[in-house]
């Protein structure tokens, strides 16, 4: 294909309504039409990255292949694309002015004042671009963070209306508002839909298309209403209507055709409605399938819907590929302890400990892991979750009674985690942990080599505490095997317990490296471990 087409993803009346998933599943529907997309994300907020934010102000953090923490919905995209983001794919207001400054800095304005137009314009464009010129792909999705009318989103926003003028029919914009339903009146309104497009109108963006989420199917004098007041097509309002798995999302807009509405705006050969077949068997599966699988996930964000992101859909999916639906239960480690584990915990069919930072709620950590432990139950240890596996049975086992990581206790008499060498001279804090896809080394016959079906495995890290190898023999006499390990550092990456039915902790986040046609092998592994063990 000669042009890379883009298209902008902008969301009016409120957040949260599902911007990174409409884009996820336009670019789905490009893609099984044969087209190379990528989807980016454009956040309008001054951090660098969202590597600092805990989770109460930003969900979680995802981290792609090349070593970048993102936002969560570079998650959605590659779930839903089943391709690989990249540092490129999201961009903060912060990166922008970075970039812009350091320009001034070298020199490279010389004699111009720098100014938010044409300056931290032509940036955002050039970010923009960049994917498209450099990688080749045919569309390129931009989704702009926030809601249009903010006032930190103006200069994205602006920079749209710029390259939709430069681009022509190259360029199109996808605005997602919703149509709340009034129960006393039991209507249906509009006006805030039309308050939306006209804000954006008057930032000189025509829609193209729109997608109005709503709770109930609008009929057709709705969204007649809402094509005359805002300048589009009836046949390009699309609805996004409340559906029981996002997966189903694709589906939904292809049956309104919202890819063929976009093929034609720029101008490309509608040809056959792709089959979706990989696609519709996940979603038959999950039909299909009627019993459950009970986790229990234990970490201390429980009560935010978006800590765990990739950790809940990873499961989702494996319980999918295992013909089961998800039974997920959350608990917050600082409510579990000796008294109550039993009671809370032997319910489940298999525990996963979640990953973390810092003190609060880790003893609970440990509660649950020696309940996993004790009465062999199937349990996963992801990053932070690893390292107390370790813990767990250093104090446990081995009696050494105040082991610890040095995050927790910086003079713990036992450091069995210990804080990585090329981190001790680190004093900024911002992406400066071991990030990114890193080389595993498995052990034959291990959980996690059976799992996998293989020896060499890339999986992605967000970590600046290791496991100390001083202490390897001492755990491996004690029946502690480590079965996975990076080649060209000795870093231990997976420590199993092999006379149990399934206990393994993995330094690595298998959750970013899941997909709905891909799903990991050993969340796939975990699950089926503990549905056998029901
Ligand atoms: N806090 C731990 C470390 O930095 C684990 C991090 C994590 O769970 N992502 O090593």
């Amino acid at each position: 294909m000669a042009d890379t087409k883009y298209i902008f993803v902008t969301g009016g009346v409120v957040s949260s309504l599902g911007k990174g998933i409409i884009s996820a599943s336009l670019g789905k529907l490009l893609q099984a039409r044969g087209y190379k997309v990528t989807i980016q994300k454009f956040d309008p907020y001054i951090n660098i990255d969202p590597g600092t934010l805990n989770p109460y102000e930003h969900g979680e953090c995802y981290v792609t292949v090349d070593g970048r923490e993102t936002d969560l919905d570079l998650g959605h995209y590659e779930r839903f694309l089943n391709a690989q983001t990249t540092r490129a794919n999201n961009i903060t207001t912060g990166r922008i002015y970075q970039t812009v400054i350091d320009k001034e800095r070298r020199g490279d304005y010389l004699g111009k004042t720098v100014q938010v137009i044409p300056h931290i314009t032509d940036e955002i464009k050039r970010n923009i671009k960049l994917l498209g010129t450099k990688n080749h792909f045919d569309f390129v999705i931009t989704e702009i963070g926030g809601t249009v009318g903010d006032i930190e989103s103006l200069p994205f926003i602006e920079s749209v209306r710029q390259l939709k003028w430069e681009l022509g029919k190259n360029c199109l914009c996808v605005h997602l508002t919703y149509v709340p339903y009034i129960a006393a009146a039991k209507e249906f309104k509009t006006k805030p839909t039309q308050h939306s497009v006209k804000q954006l109108q008057e930032l000189g963006i025509q829609p193209d298309v729109l997608v109005l989420r709503t709770e109930k199917w609008l009929n057709h004098d709705i969204i007649r209403k809402v094509a005359l007041f805002c300048n589009v097509a009836g046949g390009s309002v699309m609805q996004s209507v409340d559906v029981p798995t996002i997966y189903e999302v694709p589906l939904l807009l292809q049956k309104q055709e919202m890819d063929v509405r976009v093929l034609e705006k720029v101008g490309l050969e509608i040809g056959p409605t792709p089959e979706m077949k990989q696609w519709k068997d996940f979603l038959n599966r999950k039909t299909n399938a009627k019993e459950t699988v009970k986790i229990g996930l234990i970490g201390k964000y429980v009560e935010l819907q978006d800590a765990y992101k990739s950790i809940d859909e990873s499961l989702l999916l494996a319980a999918i590929y295992n013909d089961r639906l998800l039974d997920l239960h959350l608990f917050h480690s600082e409510k579990i302890n000796d008294n109550n584990a039993a009671e809370l915990l032997s319910d489940m069919d298999g525990l996963v400990i979640a990953p973390g930072f810092g003190n609060r709620g880790i003893e609970g950590k440990f509660v649950a892991i020696k309940y996993a432990r004790e009465n062999d139950k199937p349990c996963l240890g992801i990053c932070l979750g690893m390292q107390c596996m370790v813990i767990e049975f250093a104090r446990n086992v081995l009696g050494f009674e105040e082991a610890n990581s040095t995050e927790m206790a910086r003079n713990t008499p036992y450091k069995v985690i210990d804080l990585m060498e090329e981190q001790k001279n680190i004093t900024n804090m911002g992406g400066t942990m071991r990030l990114g896809a890193y080389e595993c080394v498995l052990q034959k016959d291990s959980k996690a080599w059976q799992a996998y079906g293989k020896e060499l495995i890339q999986e992605r890290h967000r970590h600046r505490f290791e496991f100390n190898n001083e202490y390897r023999t001492q755990f491996e006499d004690a029946g502690m095997r480590f079965t996975g390990e990076n080649p060209d550092t000795g870093l231990i990456e997976v420590a199993e317990l092999p006379d149990l039915k399934w206990f393994v902790g993995v330094q690595y986040h298998p959750e970013y490296n899941s997909t709905v046609i891909n799903p990991n092998p050993l969340f796939v592994s975990f699950v089926k471990a503990a549905i056998e063990n029901k």
